[in-house]
């Protein structure tokens, strides 16, 4: 067992553009139903990292394997996303002028586990899988609103919610809170907090308070330089001597 019973498993990731190491000998490890929380500051290789995960980058050496037989080095964005890989980018990506509603039953169309066919009705247990994201997503209140309406925070979430419709194995989130007011990145925490052990998810995150609030007893894993500078619980990390020196830039 090469990649030890984990989802995701990068041992000796590079990733050099032209002789610089955007990713230098980067090892993560993250379990089935784990939520793990990816920091560092700017340039560190988060984004480099996560564009090796979704097939967008191919790393110059070292080992990717999402669960145990797929080599993510040999496979294009295309075969990963379709073997259960879903990334959320930063900005939202909705169907703005189709129902909040519409946009998760696209999502649920498009998911080929489902059904091939984008021309089919939704069964009862189609439309309950509806209504239950609607509620994780806190937007039961406005399925029939077009989402252009949405505000950008409900936007996110509504993406969040397309995402799981296709049903993942390996969420990826990239900044979820970014330009979100405080109250609903409150809320994003909460409904992170609710995905927890039903999904493996890796979120990528600069507001600390968020990240403290989904951390929990999970790992974080701070990235520097890009390679792991250190891995533990969020009140290990943030008493790291390394990671305050990297942080306050002495
Ligand atoms: P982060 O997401 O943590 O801010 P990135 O992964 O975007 O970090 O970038 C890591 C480093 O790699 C940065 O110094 C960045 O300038 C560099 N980098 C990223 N992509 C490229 C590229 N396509 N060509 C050259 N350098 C790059």
């Amino acid at each position: 067992d090469t990649t030890h019973g984990a989802i995701l498993y990068l041992e000796d990731i590079t990733v050099s553009f032209d002789g610089f190491k955007a990713l230098n000998k980067l090892n993560l490890d993250i379990s089935v139903g784990e939520l793990r929380c990816i920091i560092g500051p700017n340039g560190a290789g988060k984004t480099t990292m996560m564009d090796v995960i979704t097939g967008k980058t191919r790393p110059t050496s070292g080992t990717a394997y999402f669960g145990q037989t797929f080599d993510l080095t040999k496979m294009t964005e295309y075969h990963i996303a379709d073997a259960g890989i879903g990334r959320k980018f930063q900005r939202p990506t909705v169907f703005e002028h189709h129902t909040v509603f519409e946009n998760l039953e696209l999502a649920m169309k498009m998911n080929k586990r489902v059904k091939p066919t984008l021309f089919f009705r939704l069964s009862a247990e189609q439309r309950d899988k509806i209504d239950a994201i609607l509620k994780l997503i806190r937007l039961e209140g406005h399925h029939h609103r077009p989402a252009g309406l949405l505000s950008h925070g409900q936007k996110q979430w509504l993406e969040i919610g397309m995402l799981l419709m296709q049903e993942p194995q390996l969420l990826l989130l990239d900044e979820p809170v970014a330009g979100m007011s405080d109250a609903e990145t409150e809320r994003t925490a909460e409904l992170l907090n609710e995905l927890r052990g039903k999904h493996s998810i890796v979120v990528v995150e600069h507001d600390m308070a968020f990240v403290t609030e989904i951390a929990r007893d999970g790992q974080v894993t701070v990235l520097h330089e890009g390679s792991v500078l250190a891995e533990g619980s969020m009140q290990a990390v943030q008493a790291n001597e390394r990671v305050i020196e990297v942080y306050l830039g002495r």
